[in-house]
């Protein structure tokens, strides 16, 4: 077996995605699950969808196509690229859009290949990432998009706590549904899908908070860590260890708290500075900053402390450990979003999925 590892426990991914499935429908919400934290991974992916979602939705087309041969809709979560619209249109049968130059460009791909594609046009509620803005521009977009062929304009949706930190609330949502009333007034359509943000949007179900109309919530990081990201809680009966990160002890001495010399820079351009407390033990693991940062991981053993990396090292004080540690000795991992997002990505990560 090879390390650095990334164990994924796929019965915790299915029970998570079971748990915000079933909040999510009590509140006549469809849950998708989000995948890019993985890389869509497709035995992850498919642990979703036996847990329930909807739909799967990442923001990358190459992870689109990873995931291809679930048969489950798919949904683009960045805002297309004009040159991957014909890929587009191949991989998602929904994609995001708030420009109307791409959605043209999607239109003419469609044609092309005799496909329909469907759009939701992403409303900016003031998180200041994607979205329209300003309320006579998404009227004079949908004026636009109702007349391009091959398009179907099926819904509305807003993306909150990304760029802005902006927490969904009642009112920022109820402005999406005024949105969708007016326009479907105005248009004479009806706009099926409501799509009401991301795991940030969760703490509005568990309060019984959620505006009647919202229909569609896109999930990621509250299935894969059991955490909403308003506030950052714990959300209930969930697993916060579904993804595991193992590696490799190469070396164990003990040294000094201190380098002894001259102090220039550290392997990433930084000043280092130091605490003294005398001699200790120091374990290196083959793992390094080319894979994850150490900001991103938690021991399992709680008497570890982080001294820093590398790119390709781990140094860890075991000073206080009470277990014994050897070289060739495996440590074990939590990780944060970004720790997933990161060693998942890494190729020099095994992956296994049990
Ligand atoms: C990443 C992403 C999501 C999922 O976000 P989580 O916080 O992981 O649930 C939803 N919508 C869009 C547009 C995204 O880019």
């Amino acid at each position: 077996m090879s390390y650095p590892r990334i164990e994924v426990d796929l019965n915790k991914i299915k029970h998570n995605t079971e748990i915000l499935s079933a909040l999510c429908d009590k509140n006549n919400i469809d849950a998708i699950g989000v995948t890019k934290v993985f890389c869509a991974y497709p035995p992850i992916a498919q642990a979703m969808v036996k847990g329930g979602v909807k739909m799967l939705a990442d923001s990358r087309i190459e992870n689109l196509e990873k995931i291809k041969d679930i048969s489950i809709p798919k949904l683009l979560l960045r805002l297309p690229m004009i040159s991957q619209a014909n890929k587009v249109v191949e991989l998602a049968d929904i994609s995001l859009n708030s420009e109307l130059e791409t959605i043209q460009a999607l239109s003419k791909e469609a044609i092309k290949v005799g496909k329909n594609h469907k759009i939701i046009l992403m409303v900016d509620l003031g998180d200041l990432r994607e979205g329209i803005f300003r309320e006579e521009d998404i009227y004079s977009n949908v004026e636009s998009i109702l007349k391009l062929s091959r398009i179907k304009l099926v819904g509305l949706g807003t993306n909150l706590t990304c760029y802005g930190g902006v927490i969904p609330r009642k009112e920022n949502l109820n402005k999406l549904l005024d949105l969708k009333k007016k326009i479907e007034e105005k248009f004479d359509i009806q706009l099926d899908i409501i799509s009401g943000g991301n795991s940030s949007s969760i703490y509005l179900l568990e309060n019984g908070e959620m505006p009647q109309g919202i229909n569609q919530l896109r999930l990621g990081e509250s299935i894969v860590l059991g955490r909403e990201t308003a506030f950052g809680e714990k959300i209930k009966d969930t697993y916060e260890d579904a993804f595991k990160l193992i590696v490799e002890i190469v070396e164990i001495k003990d040294k000094p708290s201190i380098p002894i010399g001259e102090i220039g820079m550290d392997a990433f351009g930084n000043k280092p500075t130091f605490e003294d407390k005398g001699i200790r033990k120091r374990a290196i693991c083959a793992v390094g900053r080319q894979d994850i940062d150490t900001d991103n991981v938690i021991p399992d053993d709680d008497k570890i402390s982080i001294l820093g990396a590398s790119s390709d090292h781990f140094i860890l004080d075991i000073t206080d450990c009470d277990n014994e540690y050897k070289v060739g000795d495996k440590v074990y991992f939590n990780l944060s979003y970004g720790g997933i997002l990161s060693t998942m990505t890494s190729e020099y990560v095994n992956k296994v999925c049990k």
